[in-house]
Parts: structure tokens; C-alpha cells; sequence
């Protein structure tokens, strides 16, 4: 039953009238300006048709008096697979060296194909309730946990087909592509049809300067990718650190290579805290070489610069604006939700969107921003069908009372409509409680 703020007609045919849409995710004919005022017919669970508004009839569906609407929204990088351990796990500093214990700790006790399972469940309950129609997930990879989390990760994909389009990409530190376990992640990778991805860091070899391994060993990942036909999905650069800039070499190494297959990076954090002409050599490397970047604003403003009894004094996120007019495609994604690496989060990408038009100051204009979390994101993810309004793809919708971005950014949209197939769903949120018994103590027999 739909409780929304509109009477949503109960039809395999209807219309949305007077609606306002942002102009970048529109077919070109009902394009107007940043925001444009449009009629949206909806047919047996897609879009027939996008119109300038005043186009359809009355008696084809309720006048929404501006309300803004969106397609499904699309998280390119998270992390399922750690969501919601905070409770048995909390990060001790809350900064990275203390998440990443706390999370190896956590996973070498306790993630079991059932803990992963119902968490990841936990989190894709959430995103699908915030209007999120597709979403990668990193998997922690380093022996023996790809084996265990990618066959979950796939049973995972099956039971949400239609709800949310899911991709993997493996995680793990550099080191892992200098020895066998590199072919054999690569392997488990392919055989789940995912991104192969890692830290571009080792686990024992400083970055700085950087050694031979980095060369050997991101050469060896790209060269695994392209044997299994693979797209790239790296972490780079997750620090405050200036003299770690590993962004450049990873496209110079894609470069001499020739990888012919996506590469996104995701982070870059230190790249802002370098000169005006490194930061723009760097983005050249990264045009040359095809590479997306994905920025994380509020995990990232969570672990950088954090010490006791210090205000940051920086925010901790890459210079997208900068990226997005050097030409690169930037996303915008939520990673994590209530683990080690965040304490907060919940998959929902309008509040992260929101988040971060304030964080990296994306406003002066919005302009066509919102690309970051719809366009963008379809694209780096090759789903052809998500992104963006166009006649003919599904009436996967988000209905907001927002009417234009003033009204969205400063209020939650909590009574958002979320249309799948142009059905409104419940929008209920899974309770915490559901995880209650994952976050019991170990009995002492089962600690070790
Ligand atoms: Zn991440």
C-alpha cells in the first residue's frame, strides 16, 4: 500500500506530471536547464515517454507541483561485506591503522559465510529502501577470505536480481600480485564476473620512495585483468601522507601496459595536498590513461586527519572539481556503513550525495553533479540501463517533495517515494535489532 505524499494511480499506465528533473540525466528534446520541468509516462513498469511538462493529459496521472525526481540511485564503491560490526568491533583511534586492525581482527574470528551473509543482506536491505538500484562491493581477499566471501557474494546477487544490480571487486594489499595468491584471486575474481582490485600499498614495503615491487606488482594486476578480460578497481592514496602519491604511477604503469579495460580509483586523498602543477601533471596521466575516480567525502572526512584532542585541519577528500574539468569521470560513493573504517552510514546515496555537495563543495552551481551518483556510476559500472531518464528504461524513480536543490540539500527526504517498475515500495528500514545475536560476545572456546 502506498502512503506517499502523492496519489500514486494504481495502473499499469500513468503519468507523473509537472515534475522537475535535472537536465543532465534528460533526452536532449525535454532539456531546458539545470533542472527542467517534465511530464514522465510510466507503461506496464517503464518509461514511455519524457515530455516538457503541460505535454500530458490531466487525466493521466496527479500534477507533483515540482517535486523533484530521480532515477534509482547507484553506489559504486561500498563495502558489504564489513557493514555493521561496529557494535562487536569498534575502531579504537578512528583512524585507518586502527580500522584496519580492528576489521582483521574481526574477520579472522568471525566472518563465516552466514556473518557475511546476513550483514550483506542487512546492508542491500538498506540501499534498497533509500532508492539505490545498483551497487560494487569490495571483499576483503586475502586467503582464506575471498573463498568465503565471493560464493556468498554471488548466492547474494542472485537473491537480489531486480532489486539491486551487484558487483565485487576484490580488496587486498599489493603485496598478494607478487606471489600465486595474485593468479588465484584473479581466478575466484573472473569465475564471479568482477573487478579485479587492491590497495595500491604493501602490507611490509614502504611507498615512499616507490620500491621495484610497485612496478612488478601493478604490472602483474594488469596483466591478470587483461587475461580474464577484467575491469580495474583500485584504492589509492588513502592518506593524509603527501609524499604517497602512487595515483600517477598506476597511470603511467596502465599507460606503457596499454590496459584496454576500466580502471577506477577510488580515494586519491593525497593528491590535494600537492602543487597546482603536480595535481594537474597527475590528472593528465589520468586522462591519458581512461581512469575514473570515485571519491568517498564522507569516510574520507571520518579517518583523515584524526588525532586525540586535534581538530582536522583538513577535510581529507580529493580535488574532484578539479578531475571533473580536467575530463576524468568522477563518482561520488558511500563505502562503508558502521564498521572499523566508519562508524556511520547506512547505503543511502541521496544523503551521501547530500553530504557531499557540502563536504567538497559541489554547489555554485550543483550544475549537473547529481551525474556523480547516477550517470557516472552506470557508466563506470557498463549498465547501460540505470543512470539516467530516458523513455523506454525501467520507472525505477525516486519521488522527492523537494523541488529543486535548495529543498533537497537542507532537508533528509525521508518520505522520499521509491518506484520500482513504477510500483512504489515500502520504504521501511531494516531494525539493527535483526543483527543483534552476530554481535554477541564470542563463548571463550570460540575466540581462537
Ligand atoms: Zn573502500
Amino acid at each position: 500500500m502506498h502512503a506517499g505524499f502523492f496519489p500514486l494511480p494504481d495502473r499499469p499506465r500513468f503519468a507523473l506530471r509537472n515534475l522537475t528533473a535535472p537536465g543532465s540525466l534528460l533526452p536532449k528534446h525535454a532539456v531546458t536547464g539545470d533542472l527542467c520541468r517534465i511530464d514522465l509516462l510510466v507503461e506496464n513498469g517503464r518509461i514511455a515517454a519524457l515530455e516538457p511538462s503541460g505535454t500530458l493529459p490531466d487525466a493521466l496521472g496527479p500534477d507533483l507541483n515540482g517535486s523533484m525526481v530521480l532515477p534509482g540511485l547507484i553506489d559504486v564503491h561500498t563495502h558489504l561485506d564489513k557493514g555493521h560490526i561496529w557494535p562487536r568491533r569498534p575502531n579504537p583511534s578512528g583512524d585507518k591503522t586502527g580500522a584496519a586492525r580492528a576489521t582483521a581482527d574481526d574477520r579472522a574470528a568471525r566472518w563465516t559465510p552466514e556473518d557475511v551473509r546476513r550483514r550483506m543482506d542487512f546492508g542491500l536491505a538498506s540501499a534498497y529502501a533509500h532508492g539505490v538500484v545498483a551497487i560494487r562491493t569490495h571483499l576483503d581477499s586475502l586467503a582464506p577470505q575471498a573463498a568465503i566471501s565471493f560464493p556468498v557474494f554471488r548466492e547474494a546477487r542472485d537473491r537480489w536480481a531486480g532489486r539491486i544490480d551487484l558487483q565485487a571487486s576484490s580488496i587486498a594489499t599489493l603485496d598478494l600480485f607478487l606471489r600465486d595468491e595474485g593468479r588465484e584471486l584473479a581466478d575466484i575474481v573472473a569465475e564471479s564476473g568482477g573487478q579485479l582490485g587492491c590497495v595500491t600499498a604493501f602490507a611490509d614495503i614502504a611507498n615512499v620512495p616507490l620500491p621495484p615491487e610497485f612496478d612488478r606488482a601493478l604490472t602483474t594486476l594488469f596483466a591478470l585483468a587483461r587475461e580474464r578480460d577484467l575491469d580495474v578497481d583500485l584504492h589509492v592514496d588513502e592518506t593524509g601522507d603527501k609524499e604517497v602519491l602512487t595515483l600517477i604511477a598506476i597511470a603511467q604503469i596502465a599507460l606503457r601496459v596499454k590496459f584496454r579495460g576500466k580502471i577506477l580509483c577510488g580515494h586519491c586523498c593525497s593528491l590535494a595536498l600537492q602543487t597546482d602543477e603536480r595535481i594537474a601533471r597527475t590528472l593528465d596521466a589520468c586522462f591519458e590513461a581512461g581512469i575514473s575516480i570515485v571519491s568517498l567525502p564522507t569516510v574520507n572526512m571520518f579517518l583523515q586527519s584524526r588525532q586525540p584532542g586535534i581538530t582536522p585541519r583538513w577535510r581529507g577528500v580529493p580535488p574532484v572539481q578539479e578531475m571533473k574539468a580536467r575530463g576524468l569521470r568522477v563518482a561520488i560513493a558511500g563505502d562503508n556503513a558502521r564498521d572499523p573504517f566508519y562508524a556511520y552510514g547506512d547505503h543511502d546515496m541521496l544523503d551521501t550525495f547530500t553530504q557531499a555537495v557540502k563536504i567538497l563543495q559541489l554547489d555554485y552551481p550543483v550544475g549537473d553533479w547529481i551525474d556523480a551518483v547516477t550517470a557516472n556510476p552506470a557508466a563506470i559500472m557498463g549498465l547501460t540501463d540505470r543512470g539516467t531518464l530516458r523513455a523506454g528504461g525501467p520507472a525505477d524513480l525516486i519521488v522527492l517533495r523537494a523541488r529543486n536543490y535548495s529543498e533537497l540539500l537542507a532537508r533528509h527526504q525521508e518520505d522520499r517515494v521509491v518506484l520500482r517498475a513504477g510500483r512504489a515500495i515500502d520504504t521501511t528500514l531494516p531494525d539493527y535489532r535483526e543483527l543483534d545475536d552476530l554481535m554477541a560476545e564470542l563463548p571463550a572456546a570460540a575466540r581462537h
